[in-house]
């Protein structure tokens, strides 16, 4: 394909100042297989000061993004120059650890993944015992895994892997609104393509979030 995939090998390989431009430096929010990008625009100016990278496996998309965000960044007016923001073209089920150093994240945001609905299909899913493992690498302990989906399957399968895994403990949106995560809430619910397709259609919207347990001793 003319579309090469340059993947770093590792976190550190990564030069974060191409994405980040004004304040250089790891992202501490990712959004995975984050679309068209309307959570990180929503997120951008609520956060200025936190990094956030979104990772979509499809070209276009990847590229509509990137070219969204160059965009605002140039918007004399805009409220915030996007500049801590970016995406990369990458397939997160594979390479989430090239670009995520060890408890570097504190949000990882799962936005109306790909269903994947015929059982031979499930190991297609975004979330699995593998990929936690992963994850539970990535975030920072206390780190918040959120997702949302308009599939009940789907939600009750997310829902119950991470339940079962032992680095991950169930939150209620009540508990992190409590915790001032309640804008967070909001932009995961209503700032996404996807979710502003569900409510057009009036679907339902299950949510389900996770801290990163602290543990006292890890090998
Ligand atoms: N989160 C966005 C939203 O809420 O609008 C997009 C939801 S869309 C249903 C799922 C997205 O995940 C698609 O854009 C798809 O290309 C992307 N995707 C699927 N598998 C992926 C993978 N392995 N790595 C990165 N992105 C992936």
């Amino acid at each position: 394909s003319d579309h090469s995939l340059d993947y770093p090998h590792a976190p550190d390989a990564v030069d974060w100042a191409v994405h980040f431009p004004a304040a250089p430096g790891p992202p501490e929010f990712a959004d995975v297989g984050c679309g068209f990008g309307g959570l990180l625009i929503t997120l951008a100016p609520l956060f200025p000061e936190t990094r956030m990278l979104g990772m979509e496996i499809r070209v276009q998309v990847s590229q509509y993004v990137q070219d969204r965000i160059a965009a605002l960044r140039v918007t004399p007016d805009a409220p915030t120059h996007y500049q801590n923001i970016s995406i990369v073209r990458a397939n997160a089920m594979k390479f989430l650890p090239n670009y995520f150093a060890k408890h570097s994240l504190s949000a990882l945001f799962f936005l109306f993944p790909d269903p994947h609905f015929k059982q031979r299909k499930h190991k297609a899913r975004i979330i699995s015992p593998t990929l936690l493992a992963e994850y539970a690498y990535a975030l920072r302990p206390g780190g918040i895994v959120y997702t949302i989906t308009d599939v009940k399957d789907l939600h009750e399968w997310m829902k119950s892997h991470l339940d079962a895994f032992p680095l991950f403990e169930s939150v209620s949106e009540e508990q992190l609104r409590a915790e001032g995560k309640g804008s967070i809430l909001d932009a995961v619910y209503t700032s996404t393509e996807e979710g502003k397709k569900v409510e057009r259609n009036n679907g339902e919207k299950w949510l389900a979030c996770f801290r990163r347990i602290e543990v006292a001793r890890e090998t």
